[in-house]
């Protein structure tokens, strides 16, 4: 027998965060004093309510199995906050609660990719996109956006990646790396290619909470019957109620396609963890000033980051509108070197940053977006200007 992996398991790159994130974890517990702007995760605390319906959820038994799509009552909520948020009206059925916003598009890619099939992804994209369509077989098949256009495809370079293979799209305002929020009416031109051209739409919509400079929110499901038909809407409660290591997203889409996932699900893990979906029910339910609360702070912080990089004399790409990151251009310290190494692209860059310096950045690379790095501005308000201070000090001792 010869002990060989998997092609797929072989094809799969590690998440390129996720690494980072354990770097950090190690260098801080070896007393490193390391300044994260890696972790795409809000540095709050889950709001007490929350945390208390957890306890309350634990001391009464809520320990069991579930329904593998989830507890009746949180379908049903989320089916409420997508209808008061989006104007979309889902039943419970329609409905998937998953580890994650992850899992759910895990999932989704799962229930409709075919081997061969293409998926039209705007870059820079989300890490683990491209990744999860390889996983399900699927050929990612990229739209290059720029800086000059707000990271924005225009309707023709969409039409353009569009093949007889197509079987998706992935659409994911507001954007991580980017902060690129899609304006209404590049989302209905995308819409109407779906519906020409007869694909799917997966909408990741995790940072749907978190829009600023009055921009809005838009679902691409709710720009048509025919959009609801065939759009996946994939969002979660990491980022707006700062619940990351709960593990717990959903997604919604008709009710084929989501029975699909839950199929899936149902072999795969099962029910999220009883507990944390009820956590995730009082989220719903209670006060949602938290959630407005946070949003503040993070459009705060993105003020004091860019005039922080504008400080340092450093390059942001464009004025991210919504999410949490900045993607910052280091495209002038390609070929520079610092105590004999030389940068050779982000991801030297990156390194030798936090082997000098000891900030944590995250390369665009993996994201599609080389030259440039990643920052989290969902980082502490004291951490903001010290780390970008050091990534000036960087740049300026390069030669
Ligand atoms: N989509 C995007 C764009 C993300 O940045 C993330 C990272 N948190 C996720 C999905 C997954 O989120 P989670 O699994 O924590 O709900
Ligand atoms: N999504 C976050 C990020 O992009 C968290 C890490 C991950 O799940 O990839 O940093």
């Amino acid at each position: 027998m010869s002990l060989t992996l998997s092609a797929t398991a072989r094809g799969v790159a590690p998440s390129a965060t996720l690494k980072l994130n354990a770097a950090v974890a190690q260098m801080k517990s070896e007393g490193v004093p390391v300044l994260s702007l890696g972790a795409g995760e809000p540095d709050f605390d889950t709001p007490e309510h929350i945390r208390k319906a957890a306890i309350e959820a634990l001391n009464t038994g809520k320990t069991r199995y579930t329904d593998v799509s989830g507890i009746p009552q949180l379908r049903q909520a989320i089916a409420d906050h997508i209808l008061a948020q989006k104007g979309l009206r889902y039943d419970a059925r329609q409905i998937i609660v998953g580890a994650g916003a992850k899992q759910v598009l895990y999932h989704a890619l799962q229930a409709i990719l075919n081997p061969g099939d293409e998926v039209v992804l705007p870059s820079p994209y989300w890490v683990s996109y491209t990744e999860m369509i390889r996983m399900a077989g699927g050929v990612p098949v990229f739209v290059n956006t720029d800086p000059a256009n707000f990271f924005l495809p225009t309707p023709e370079q969409m039409a353009a990646a569009i093949t007889s293979r197509t079987k998706a799209m992935i659409l994911n305002s507001p954007n991580n790396p980017t902060g690129a929020v899609w304006p209404r009416e590049l989302i209905v031109a995308a819409m109407e290619l779906a519906k020409q051209h007869d694909f799917w739409i997966v909408s990741d919509e995790i940072y749907e909470a978190l829009v600023y400079d009055g921009m809005e929110h838009i679902s691409p499901a709710s720009i048509s019957e025919d959009a609801y038909s065939r759009t996946i809407v994939i969002s979660g409660f990491s980022k707006s109620y700062a619940m990351t290591g709960w593990r717990i997203g959903y997604g919604s889409g008709p009710r084929m396609v989501i029975a699909a996932m839950a199929a899936l699900q149902s072999h795969a893990t099962g029910n999220v963890n009883s507990i944390a979906q009820y956590a995730a029910l009082a989220a719903l339910q209670g006060p949602q000033d938290c959630v407005q609360q946070m949003k503040q702070s993070f459009e705060r912080r993105r003020s004091l980051m860019l005039d922080c990089v504008k400080n340092a004399g450093l390059t942001a790409s464009i004025q991210p509108q919504g999410a949490f990151y900045l993607l910052l251009d280091i495209r002038s310290a390609i070929g520079k070197s610092l105590d004999g190494k030389t940068i050779t692209d982000d991801l030297t860059f990156s390194e030798l940053l936090l082997a000098h310096s000891f900030v944590a950045v995250v390369p665009g690379s993996p994201f599609g977006a080389p030259g440039f790095v990643r920052l989290s501005y969902a980082a502490a308000d004291t951490v903001i200007p010290q780390a970008i201070e050091r990534i000036g000090s960087f740049m300026h001792a390069l030669q």
